[in-house]
């Protein structure tokens, strides 16, 4: 295979094309007259291993590599570079096979989202991945940037859709991973968030789900923050699984109109932000002073909103089964009902129907002589209002800022915060300096699905500090020449020590452990605490034990020595910094890491003698219930379910079991003991099962 073979350009109108991303830095920079940095050449391979040629060409030729999707990133990482080329995805766009019995789909890396999802529902299934980018982002970009869409508390992020995955490197190899094929399964996460820094993914192997049947969605006021975050945390813990949980800050919550508030003499101030807010939406450069004057002066404004703001909004939903959804709204709604009032289902579905919509509105800023920008962050339940206010406090005297909390984990969540500044190269650089030097010095992680890009590498290095190395090896192996999108996700930065572990709160619910520690050790630990594990099958073996979903989940947080640094990984719940590194320094050093632990409480546990007990369990998962035991053991299936909606979802795990489920005593629960390996649906003794049929047993 030569280059030649491989359909390309040097027309500059395709280079032009390629030398933008949706990087808001690179929009104020055009806004002030200046031109991206344009690639020399625009490849489109169309083959697995065109793209490995193209890789393995500029390899030799020392020349830089830009991986390009659809190019709905939003943080430089693939934007033009001079003297580059460019390996543009978009005509690697096949589809399928949809593989109805395994739930699976084959997809290409170039393949639009929106596209991807619409075929999908065409026969009866989803993705359930839903950026608000999904009509301009790519399968690739989505896989390479550690994408997060809107209902990842049911789903998961993307990096938990995959199952399996091709790459080709600049050694001209083409990688498959996962089930795709045999080669070392540990490239899988190193791959996943790579940011082109690797390779570049060509083809992904995802996990699909039956499209709901039901939907669920409704508005709570909340008179504060902290009521608001106590409630979205209990609905996590309580291993409630919704699909969406929102919250808007007071001030995103009184500007954008989003509850309906009680008649005061606010009223009239707030019709005037109403104004000022749809002006924003039009193009009359008369009126450009109406945004000139209040970003001109963002601590006025900044401190005048925070002022009028009462109240936020919390936008809830869950899906799927109607059986499992009416269990789950009924024991969701008494926890959100202690302190929120119940807005009714306008609020929620006004969010369903625009939630694509509202990022885009930003380009009216930029025209009127300002910018726009927002930065997902993420960190526990006790440090989010913290890193709150840090953030607010220091971006306040640059910028208008607004923030709302979406992505929630039961040991935390993401806060995206909105900025808006007047145009300036100085002010925008001082609000990312302000915003992401907070969240470092809170301990929070800098990026939380957006990735990193040119914009965060430096945080992004400051962040994985010492453990970089773990990178850099891969680097070494896949990309030795170095051209694979040189300057993005990491940069040379003095190494920076993590400091001591943080300590752990109640709250959390996480629990720290020596990795070398036994799962007796474990257990013995958490008995004494008064908690269990909440993923009891943590222990399998590696690269399962990274994979993050409800049902199959590692460890959060992984701290550990890299020579004399102190280095942790996995500071929120999760992190979009590059790829997982988690793994590498736990093979690297003796390590801690943190696990989720709910409070010994209410449980349900049932039993029942069933032909092929593994087809029933998969069946249960693929009617979208999340029992906290689901196994076989001496064939019998064992179904368990913990917390306020335990006895609910019992009772509808027991419709679909054939013959029904006996209730047992909980406490005669064991799992099985011994090393754990991959086996098929007709084995007897397993302790975890995913919808696709991946089961893992104990070797007897
Ligand atoms: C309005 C708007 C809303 C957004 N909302 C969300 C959201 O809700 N959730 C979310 O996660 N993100 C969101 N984003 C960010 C963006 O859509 C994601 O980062 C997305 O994953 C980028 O995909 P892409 O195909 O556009 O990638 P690109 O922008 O083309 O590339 C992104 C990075 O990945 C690399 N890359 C791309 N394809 C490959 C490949 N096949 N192999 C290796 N490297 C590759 C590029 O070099 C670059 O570093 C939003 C962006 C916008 C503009």
């Amino acid at each position: 295979m030569t280059i030649s073979e491989v359909p390309s350009s040097t027309e500059m109108l395709d280079r032009y094309a390629a030398s933008r991303d949706l990087w808001p830095g690179g929009t104020l920079a055009f806004w002030h007259g200046e031109s991206a940095p344009r690639p020399e050449r625009v490849f489109w391979p169309e083959t697995d291993e065109q793209a490995a040629a193209v890789l393995a060409e500029a390899s030799q030729q020392g020349i830089p590599v830009v991986p390009y999707g659809l190019g709905s990133g939003v943080c430089g990482g693939a934007r033009g570079r001079e003297g580059s080329w460019s390996v543009d995805t978009k005509r690697l766009i096949k589809m399928g096979p949809l593989d109805e019995a395994r739930w699976t789909v084959e997809v290409e890396a170039g393949v639009n989202g929106q596209q991807l999802e619409d075929a999908l529902t065409s026969r009866g299934f989803t993705l359930g991945h839903s950026p608000s980018s999904i009509s301009c982002s790519s399968v690739g970009g989505w896989a390479a940037a550690r994408s997060a869409g809107q209902f990842s508390s049911k789903y998961g992020v993307f990096e938990d859709m995959v199952l399996g995955l091709t790459a080709a490197t600049a050694t001209g190899e083409v990688l498959k991973i996962g089930t795709h094929g045999d080669d070392d399964p540990a490239l899988m996460p190193l791959l996943l968030g790579s940011e082109g820094t690797l390779g570049v993914i060509t083809r992904c192997n995802l996990r699909v789900w039956k499209a709901p049947e039901a939907r669920w969605l409704r508005g709570y006021r909340f008179s504060t923050i902290d009521d608001a975050l106590d409630a979205m945390r209990r609905l996590m813990q309580a291993e409630l699984w919704p699909s969406v949980v929102r919250l808007y800050d007071p001030i995103d919550t009184r500007i954008g109109g989003k509850t309906k508030p009680k008649a005061s003499r606010k009223q009239g101030t707030k019709r005037w932000y109403r104004r000022w807010l749809s002006e924003i939406g039009q193009l009359d450069p008369i009126r450009r002073r109406t945004l000139a004057l209040p970003l001109a002066l963002p601590g006025v404004v900044n401190r005048l909103f925070e002022g009028i703001a009462s109240g936020c909004l919390l936008i809830v939903g869950w899906e799927g089964r109607p059986a499992v959804v009416e269990a789950l709204t009924a024991a969701g709604r008494s926890i959100l009902e202690e302190r929120g009032e119940d807005l009714g289902a306008g609020p929620g579905n006004r969010w369903y129907q625009s939630r694509h919509a509202v990022s885009y509105k930003l380009m009216p800023v930029f025209e009127r002589g300002g910018f726009a920008d927002t930065m997902e962050i993420a960190a526990r339940w006790t440090d989010l209002p913290r890193v709150y206010r840090a953030v607010r406090e220091a971006v306040t005297p640059h910028a208008v800022v607004l923030a709302h909390m979406s992505h929630v984990y039961p040991e935390g969540g993401s806060i995206y915060f909105s900025f808006a500044g007047r145009g300036s190269r100085s002010v925008y650089e001082a609000v990312w300096n302000a915003a992401q030097d907070a969240v470092l010095a809170q301990g929070a992680t800098i990026t939380h699905h957006h990735g990193v890009g040119a914009l965060k590498a430096k945080w992004a290095s400051a962040e994985v500090g010492a453990a970089v190395e773990g990178w850099r090896e891969a680097k070494a192996r896949l990309d030795p020449n170095g051209v694979m999108n040189p300057g993005r996700l990491f940069v040379p930065v003095p190494p920076r020590d993590a400091g001591p572990d943080p300590r752990l709160h109640e709250t959390d619910g996480l629990v720290r452990f020596p990795v070398a520690a036994t799962p007796e050790e474990r257990a013995e630990e958490c008995t004494r605490l008064g908690v269990e594990q909440m993923f009891p099958w943590e222990a399998l073996p590696a690269p399962a034990r990274w994979t993050r979903s409800h049902w199959q989940v590692g460890w959060t947080e992984v701290s550990g020595r890299v020579g004399a640094q102190h280095v942790r990984l996995g500071r929120g719940p999760r992190s979009a910094t590059g790829p997982d590194l988690r793994p590498w320094l736990v093979a690297h050093g003796d390590c801690r890491c943190t696990v989720p632990v709910v409070p010994a409480g209410e449980r349900w546990l049932g039993a029942a003698k069933v032909d092929r007990p593994w087809e029933v369990a998969r069946e249960l998962l693929r009617s979208d219930l999340r029992p906290a035991v689901l196994d076989v053991v001496d064939g019998e299936l064992r179904v368990g379910f913990r917390g306020p909606a335990c006895r609910q979802l019992g009772a509808v795990a027991s419709r679909w079991v054939p013959g029904g489920l006996t209730e047992r005593d909980w406490e005669a629960f064991t799992l099985p003991s011994g090393p754990l390996e991959p086996c098929a649906t007709t084995d007897a003794d397993c302790v975890a099962v995913t919808a696709q049929g991946g089961l893992r047993r104990a070797r007897t």
